[in-house]
């Protein structure tokens, strides 16, 4: 059965592991650098407008927010990070929540959005390298593919396949949360996450 992706449901916030889920539902973490637009292309999945909520306050950045798919697995949509305005005190929180939830091994997929304009940043680096350290596959999605000419796409993904050493047998593809590109191939390679 294909996963119906407009079938899906709030379930909870979680600011500390105990409230991490563990009723053994796949979960695919989606990660990224504040306003790489990691909401968006969770609307866009979803179809909804406001579903993760976008340009949220970077006051929330501790705290994961897991979605049920389909009844079939959990979107755990990760606080984004590189956010230049956030207190030490929240950076410190955001690392303790990650270390622990990357520890968890509760992570079956790691989804890693970058932003299609640009080589990805150091943080965006140590993100693959924890989801490398998991063990789990990771689908790179670079965001925001409507704002490249035609031309400079390829060249484009070739540089961010590189810069995070994206494994044999990892997916990269290009999307477009604003227009929408891509959207038929990002699904399909959901979906083979969820084994289907
Ligand atoms: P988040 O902080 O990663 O959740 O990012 P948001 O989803 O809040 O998006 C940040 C900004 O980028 C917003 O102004 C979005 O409208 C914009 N944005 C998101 N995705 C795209 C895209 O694919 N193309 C363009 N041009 N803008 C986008």
């Amino acid at each position: 059965m294909p996963i119906n992706f407009n079938r899906v449901k709030f379930i909870r916030s979680a600011a500390s592991p105990g409230d991490f889920l563990r009723d053994g539902r796949p979960q695919l973490a989606f990660a990224g650098r504040s306003n790489v637009g990691k909401s968006s292309v969770i609307n866009r999945i979803v179809n909804r407008k406001n579903f993760a909520r976008v340009g949220a306050s970077p006051g929330k950045t501790s705290q994961i927010n897991y979605f049920l798919l389909d009844e079939r697995a959990y979107l755990a949509d990760l606080p984004g990070y590189g956010y230049a305005k956030v207190s030490k005190a929240e950076r410190d929180r955001w690392g303790r929540l990650m270390e622990a939830y990357f520890a968890s091994g509760l992570i079956s997929w790691g989804v890693l959005i970058v932003d299609a304009r640009h080589k990805p940043t150091a943080d965006d680096v140590t993100m693959a390298d924890w989801f490398y350290d998991t063990g789990c596959p990771l689908l790179v999605v670079a965001n925001k593919v409507d704002k490249l000419k035609k031309s400079q796409i390829e060249p484009n993904l070739e540089a961010i396949r590189e810069t995070l050493s994206i494994r044999e047998g990892d997916a990269l593809t290009a999307f477009s949360a604003e227009k929408g590109d891509g959207k038929e191939r990002l699904l399909e390679l959901l979906e083979g996450t969820m084994g289907v």
